[in-house]
């Protein structure tokens, strides 16, 4: 423990540059070292007033519908047989995952900073529709950056985010993809930082990304901590959680770090195996880092830029991974594995047959440890994997994809 962490009480908490460890940071351009600094010092000041935290549970409870279920997946327990399996319903949450828990949290303090836009990147789309819907809520412009290609083909989340309002801005150059759209978004918000908040979709980025986004996540574990000793009057042996950039699994692990007994499992995407290039298992595969103003693990290319990733769960495809996880992993407090494709395609039609509930194809990852974590266990043993959202948007996808073989 260095003084810094020895100070804020916890090798849990970042020290004040935002390094978990040998982690995080805020790896900078000089154009953004001082706006980000500016987001830093109003999270601090937001964090450590009462009225902040009250405006966001309100929120939570009154519009997103908290706390969600934690629901006894009996049906599925019995099919598997070993430990008792609970679902973290984040997938009822309104918009239908977990992202609205932080898109909220930020543009509560964009408003409070005095800023009248939020700003972001969006790949598949599903950040961009959750902080259009929290902009719309609280009053601000949202301006989404998605590479031209990605517009193309998520159209409906174009169509919705335009319909909450938000301007999108498809980005032409280079691959048009997610990275170019980086780029655009950080660029506009260099020009008018005043103006803007930076709105990052996860637990990565620059401090104080990820500890912030891991805050407003936090009401996912600290729910679910308080509803398992309600109905079990005891501490779950194991948390399994899908990790992209890893938000909703913080959000999950948080309130049990300290509970040592617990066991703590980010599940990345194989993609169509390990090795080959098409996968996004960062934590598994990659190695230190720099990327998107952290230093993290990081899945590269032969000649250092960001790999090309895949995986069937478009939320997941990311090179990099939050800082937190890295330094998890590294002071040996949460395991990481990687589930393919096939298997969370498997999950995802288990979990819909046996519960009559559709995950989305990123939580379907979770649910394709815990089949083969749960058999492994005895019966009094207690699982709770985060369902991180609802698969819906995924059925089209799926339908096509088993039709195919
Ligand atoms: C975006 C998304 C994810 C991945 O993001 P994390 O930051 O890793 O949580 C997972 N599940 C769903 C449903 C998502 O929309």
């Amino acid at each position: 423990m260095n003084d810094a962490q020895a100070r804020s009480g916890s090798i849990y908490r970042a020290d004040e540059r935002g390094y978990f460890g040998e982690f995080g940071g805020a790896v900078l351009p000089p154009f953004l070292v001082e706006p980000m600094a500016e987001v830093a010092a109003a999270y601090e000041e937001a964090r450590r007033d009462p009225a902040f935290a009250d405006e966001l549970q309100t929120l939570l409870a009154k519009y997103v519908g908290r706390p969600s279920l934690l629901y006894a997946a009996e049906n599925l327990t019995r099919e598997l047989g070993g430990a008792k399996v609970y679902l973290k319903r984040e997938d009822l949450n309104h918009t239908g995952a977990h992202k609205i828990n932080h898109t909220l949290g930020e543009a509560l303090l964009a408003k409070r900073m005095g800023k009248t836009k939020v700003i972001a990147e969006t790949g598949a789309g599903q950040h961009g529709v959750a902080l259009a819907t929290a902009a719309a809520l609280v009053g601000l412009e949202c301006e989404i950056h998605m590479g031209a290609i990605d517009v193309e083909k998520q159209h409906p989340n174009v169509v919705r985010m335009e319909l909450l309002g938000a301007t999108v801005v498809p980005v032409e150059r280079g691959g048009r993809s997610l990275k170019e759209a980086v780029d655009s978004a950080f660029e506009v918000y260099a020009g008018a930082p005043d103006e803007y908040l930076f709105a990052i979709g996860s637990v990565v980025g620059p401090h104080p990304f990820p500890t912030m986004v891991r805050d407003f996540q936090s009401v996912v574990g600290r729910e679910a901590r308080a509803q398992i000793l309600e109905a079990e009057g005891r501490l779950p042996d194991a948390l399994v959680a899908c990790v992209g950039g890893g938000s909703n699994a913080m959000g999950l692990f948080d309130a049990f770090l300290e509970d040592e007994s617990v066991r703590i499992i980010g599940v990345e995407p194989a993609g169509e195996g390990l090795d080959t290039d098409r996968h996004a298992a960062t934590m598994t595969r990659g190695v230190t880092g720099e990327i998107h103003g952290m230093r993290t693990k990081v899945l590269l290319t032969a000649d250092g830029e960001p790999a090309p990733v895949h995986s069937i769960g478009s939320g997941i495809d990311y090179p990099g991974v939050g800082p937190q996880h890295a330094h998890l992993e590294q002071i040996g407090r949460a395991e990481y594995v990687s589930v393919t494709d096939e298997e969370a395609l498997r999950a995802f039609q288990l979990l819909t047959r046996t519960e009559g509930i559709i995950p989305a194809l990123e939580s379907s990852h979770a649910i394709a440890h815990v089949v083969r974590l749960a058999p492994t266990l005895s019966e009094d043993a207690i699982v709770i994997a985060n369902l991180s959202g609802r698969g819906d948007k995924d059925v089209d996808f799926v339908a096509e994809r088993l039709q195919k073989g």
